[in-house]
């Protein structure tokens, strides 16, 4: 990560702090506003329903490696970090190449399939949750999180291994699906029973 990263507390989505409103909600961003109540992040991010498991999100600068989840409220992205030998917390190394390379979408030949089952197998590694560990809890441990209530959301296209999702008429961010194709279908499926979900899904 550069520079100063904080957490938009409108919309709960980690950003970098420029002018005076959010990039993300578009709400008035100030760094000296007081941070949300943990209860209110918890009633605000809801439950997780289901676990789409690692994935890359094509977005400069903020991490990008992570784990995605559908919550009772919407899309949670939650980052996944490395220790440093300080004990501070690094990004997730993703090398150029493969980074650029996943973004070209073509998942077709055996080393990009070898290398995104290794990117996937590092990510899922570092995501063990803590099954005590509340899940607003996990989520304000992770610096760079990303969180897109339904409320918001316009379109949601699934095309092969990446997932698209309109919101605010003309916001879309993009998140590069790592888990096999089964665990991601059985999550929309299982997604798809909750009413709120089911009219942006279908
Ligand atoms: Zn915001």
């Amino acid at each position: 990560m550069s520079g100063v990263v904080a957490m938009c507390g409108a919309c709960l989505t980690w950003i970098e702090p420029r002018g005076d409103r959010c990039h993300h909600c578009g709400e008035l961003f100030s760094l000296y506003s007081d941070d949300p109540l943990d209860r209110d992040v918890a009633e605000r991010l809801g439950e997780p329903l289901v676990d789409l498991g690692p994935v890359v999100l094509n977005r400069p600068r903020l991490p990008v490696a992570g784990r995605l989840y559908g919550t009772t409220t919407g899309w949670v992205f939650r980052p996944v970090f490395t220790l440093d030998e300080s004990g501070a917390l690094s990004q997730f190394p993703i090398p150029r190449r493969d980074r650029s390379w996943l973004w070209r979408f073509v998942p077709s030949s055996a080393t990009s399939g070898k290398a995104r089952a290794d990117l996937a197998e590092c990510i899922g590694q570092k995501a063990v949750d803590s099954a005590e560990q509340p899940f607003a809890e996990l989520y304000l441990a992770a610096p760079g999180g990303l969180f897109v209530p339904i409320a918001w959301i316009q379109k949601i296209r699934r095309q092969r291994s990446v997932l698209r999702v309109w919101y605010h008429q003309v916001q879309r961010v993009e998140f590069e699906l790592l888990a096999s194709e089964k665990v991601v279908d059985d999550a929309l499926n299982k997604l798809d029973e909750h009413d709120a979900w089911r009219a942006i899904l279908s």
